[in-house]
């Protein structure tokens, strides 16, 4: 029940009915998306005013990830211990227990809107827009993973065995959305679960775990730590007691995991570097706008985010196009999110490494039409930047850099131009702006990427609409997509038994 829940920022109204049907077998396929804020109405417009001053000086959170803090190896086996046991447990209930839990976390995800929102972005820098989706994507979890659960004692032949223990290492870039759908997948499946939280977003997976344990999750089940990317961490990730892990991140940690542990079950999401298409066909207003917002939305901090844009035939040489593309670019309003009229706020972190070189150095052939600028001394406010004259084979071309710069490419065909989106080592995202029927259909069979999006952005999967997950270095693992109808499928095993009677 959500009675004595005492959120300090009631969720606001929204244009759709939110209410859930309660779950029944009987009644798989119910699952609606919950809807996001609609700031078209004054009351959510001055709920987010209150939400982004707290979030000025938010301490949500704080207490629980202190709490939470595990810094030696007799610490960590009680956990993993406890873990396994509960596990043991949680996994014999009946799948429908676990689903009435599941849709209680949802509504709870919910009701907790305003908190999520405000650690967000007091933690990561999110903007009111990045972070309100997030939420509704979380919230999409839960009903979805508790409907999901009760299709696992109808697979005909075979029996599904939940694993005892997953463990999940979530990224900081989706710091709600991500660690919601793989903690809610594994508790779906019938597995206890620790959550290390990625270091730069610990509150805000704080935070989305308490919804979880007010809404009913045992605090054995689920257990939260926080330990040091160390000897800890690879003990963790080693120990045989763990089943599986779910990772969001680099393909060089899935790799480290894999190091540490050859024979390791892993599901990873794992890197991208992604591009849109655009031939001459496409309406061409309407392609500028949406690699605009693939590219710069959370300042590109996500796997998904348009990282290059490829000019097909005519486009390349096209003033209007370039123009437009400049003047999007530059019209982005760059700031930090307690400025609701933000639409970029800052990269987590300041800018170092390569992608410090991305916003700052050219290769030889390349130039800025929008040159990136470091807007105050925190080396984490940048403008966006886009440089034309990326070479094929170029560092630009095929290294992920999760920020806000695009680069252009040209080519003279379709095909020529989807050699250059397919040449890169990974395959999450892709890209097409196309009028033309016949080039959708060739390039949709032709283009190596797990999630295909035509005349639209490329970022924001829809659970359950656009099940999530990507192809070569994009994923490590089984590569079941997240918010689709296998993921839980592949948290278990399965056993068909053939008996004489
Ligand atoms: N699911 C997110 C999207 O569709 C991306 C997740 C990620 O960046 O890891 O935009």
């Amino acid at each position: 029940s959500l009675a004595g829940l005492d959120d300090p920022l009631p969720t606001p109204n929204r244009t759709q009915d939110r209410s859930h049907p309660s779950v029944a077998p009987s009644t798989v396929g119910a699952f609606r998306n919950e809807p996001d804020t609609d700031s078209a109405l004054a009351g959510n417009r001055a709920w987010a005013l209150r939400v982004l001053e707290r979030s000025a000086d938010s301490t949500l959170g704080v207490d629980t990830i202190a709490a939470a803090a595990v810094t030696d190896a007799a610490a960590l086996e009680t956990i993993v211990a406890g873990a396994v046991a509960a596990g043991t447990g949680w996994g014999a209930t009946p799948a429908h227990d676990r689903a009435r839990i599941l849709h209680d976390a949802g509504d709870v995800l919910a009701a907790f809107r305003g908190r999520l929102v405000e650690v967000m972005a007091s933690e990561t820098g999110k903007t009111i827009g990045e972070a309100d989706v997030e939420v509704s994507e979380a919230v999409d979890f839960a009903h979805y993973y508790a409907e999901r659960a009760l299709d696992l004692d109808h697979v005909t032949g075979a029996r599904f065995v939940p694993s005892t223990l997953i463990v999940v290492t979530p990224p900081w870039n989706f710091p709600v959305a991500i660690p919601a759908g793989s903690v809610l997948s594994a508790l779906a499946s019938g597995a206890a679960v620790i959550i290390k939280p990625a270091p730069q977003a610990r509150r805000c997976a704080a935070v989305m775990i308490e919804a979880l344990w007010e809404a009913g999750v045992p605090r054995e089940v689920l257990q939260l730590v926080d330990i040091e990317e160390g000897e800890l961490g690879r003990a963790l990730i080693a120990d045989p007691r763990v089943d599986r892990v779910i990772l969001t991140g680099a393909w060089e940690t899935a790799a480290l995991f894999r190091s540490w542990r050859p024979e390791l079950p892993l599901l990873a999401e794992t890197s991208g570097k992604n591009a849109i298409i655009v031939t001459p066909s496409a309406d061409l207003d309407l392609a500028v706008a949406d690699v605009v917002r693939s590219a710069f939305g959370h300042a590109g901090q996500k796997c998904s985010a348009a990282s290059l844009v490829i000019l097909v035939g005519s486009v390349a040489s096209s003033e209007r196009f370039r123009r437009q593309l400049v003047g999007s670019a530059r019209a982005v309003r760059v700031g930090y999110p307690q400025d609701p009229t933000v639409e970029m706020g800052p990269i987590v972190e300041p800018a170092h490494g390569k992608l410090l070189s991305a916003l700052t150095e050219l290769a030889p052939g390349e130039e800025w039409l929008v040159k990136p600028r470091q807007l105050d001394e925190t080396q984490r406010l940048w403008s966006p930047g886009v440089k034309a004259g990326v070479a094929p084979g170029s560092a630009f071309h095929l290294t992920e850099y999760f920020g806000p710069v695009l680069g252009i490419m040209t080519a003279r065909t379709l095909d020529e131009a989807i050699a250059l989106q397919n040449a890169s080592d990974y395959g999450l995202t892709a890209g097409l702006h196309s009028l033309d029927p016949d080039e959708v259909a060739h390039w949709i069979d032709t283009v190596d990427a797990g999630n295909l999006y035509v005349n639209r952005g490329i970022t924001g999967a829809i659970v359950r609409r656009q099940p999530f997950g990507g192809w070569k270095r994009s994923a490590v693992g089984t590569g079941a997509k997240a918010g689709g109808p296998n993921y839980l499928l592949t948290l278990g095993s399965w056993v068909a038994v053939a008996e004489e009677t």
